[in-house]
């Protein structure tokens, strides 16, 4: 780590940095960070899951060594746009090439910015492989935390998680010489944009990605409104920073200055605060332990409104419930949640399922029967594919019963 800080500011190599998921929304916000550090970054490989025109530019733009489409069956356009545009950039597609760029060896920094459980291996492989992982895909550490730390530790590599609570929390524990002090930690939600709605019953997938205070992909944007995308949070806390539920709590406050908290045994709470964008918490993962420019807007205090905190509504937003006896009940809970929630989201934003039908799913899926603890990410992956067809046949009943 210190060696990569110190070719940060002295070598004259620049770092490597693969993105998996770079046409998303960290993907952007990454590319940003870096086009403004050009002696010290340089993209080394690039994914995108299926949009062909949108990498090939990114890759005209960043001239990668590698570049990746999950959709096997648009490599060919892939490569075709690329030749056109006399890139010598390597081509690759499906698992195999999402693997290949996350232990890409001219890349010392990976970004993980897949969203879902399809970011699971790719992640994983980059931590057997020693990378800087910069953690986006909340979904990977929720569903195979244990396997993923396993996987940190034995590869020895360096996790910094860029979600902004969870950063803020890095960022409030950096001075701490243990966990043994701290009372709590704080994560602080916007809310989302129903906070304040008391009748879901008509709410639309473009009301649900409007989020009040931050641009995201879909998928974040609707686990934003119903208030999983906190419970998904909780569970990533607990995993990355070593607490149990008791010792985390979340808070709504709706400016999203304050981008989380940690309370210690003395009294004090230290917090991080900063304008909502993601690029500074990229531009502190990437240059740590360094400070760099991340280009987000300054905070300003004397514009600023007031700062103001909530107890979260349990009733009116059940997921954030659902997330919490997920993680109270064990590792196999929170795979069978998240699968349950990404398929019941995709179908919320189909128009197949109403936004209050979200909860329904997950609550009806943690009800099953759970198998035991997953021991490999193989296991991990049986357990995700059993809960996604047991949540498909829920969705269709409810999705039938709706249509009558
Ligand atoms: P997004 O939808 O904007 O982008 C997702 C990226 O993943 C795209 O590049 C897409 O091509 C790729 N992708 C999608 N499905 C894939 C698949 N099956 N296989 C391989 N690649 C696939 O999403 P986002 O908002 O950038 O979020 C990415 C991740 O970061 C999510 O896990 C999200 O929870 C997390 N995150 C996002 C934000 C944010 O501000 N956007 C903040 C914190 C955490
Ligand atoms: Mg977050």
């Amino acid at each position: 780590m210190r060696e990569l800080a110190a070719r940060q500011t002295t070598g004259p190599a620049p770092v490597g940095v693969a993105i998996l998921g770079a046409t998303g929304s960290i993907g952007a916000s990454t590319l940003d960070v870096i086009a403004r550090h050009p002696a010290q970054f340089r993209v080394a490989a690039l994914t995108a899951q299926t949009k062909v025109a949108e990498l090939a530019a990114l890759c005209v733009q960043h001239r990668p060594q590698l570049a990746v489409i999950g959709d096997p069956t648009r490599e060919a356009a892939l490569r075709a746009a690329l030749v056109h545009a006399g890139l010598p950039t390597r081509v690759r597609s499906g698992v195999d090439g999402l693997l290949e760029a996350a232990s890409c060896e001219g890349a010392a920094v990976v970004v993980a910015a897949i969203v879902g459980a399809a970011g699971l291996l790719p992640t994983i492989g980059a931590a057997r492989c020693g990378k800087r992982l910069l953690l986006a895909n909340k979904e990977a550490i929720v569903c195979a935390g244990s396997l993923l730390l396993d996987a940190v530790r034995s590869g020895g590599a360096t996790l910094l998680p860029l979600d902004s609570e969870h950063n803020a929390i890095h960022q409030c524990l950096a001075g701490a010489a243990s966990h043994a002090g701290v009372r709590r930690l704080i994560l602080t939600a916007s809310g989302g944009p129903f906070r304040a709605c008391r009748d879901f019953s008509a709410v639309t997938p473009e009301q649900a990605c409007a989020h009040p205070n931050w641009r995201m992909g879909r998928k974040i944007s609707v686990d934003s409104a119903t208030l999983m995308n906190k419970g998904l949070e909780v569970i990533e806390a607990s995993w990355l920073f070593g607490f149990a539920r008791a010792q985390i709590d979340v808070i709504v406050h709706p400016q999203s200055v304050v981008h989380s908290m940690v309370e210690f045994g003395d009294g004090s709470v230290l917090a991080q605060l900063g304008t909502p964008d993601m690029r500074t918490p990229i531009a502190y993962a990437l240059g740590f332990p360094e400070r760099i420019e991340s280009g987000s807007e300054r905070l300003d205090f004397l514009r600023m409104s007031a700062l103001t905190f909530e107890e979260p509504d349990l009733t009116r937003f059940p997921c954030l419930g659902l997330a919490y006896r997920a993680l109270e009940a064990g590792p196999t809970a929170s795979i069978v949640l998240n699968a349950s929630n990404e398929l019941a989201v995709e179908a919320f934003l189909a128009r197949r399922l109403p936004f209050t039908a979200i909860a329904a799913v997950i609550a009806e899926a943690l009800s099953a029967p759970s198998p035991a603890a997953p021991g490999s990410v193989d296991e991990v992956l049986e357990i995700d594919a059993l809960a996604r067809r047991q949540a498909k046949w829920v969705i269709a009943r409810l999705a039938t019963a709706g249509a009558r």
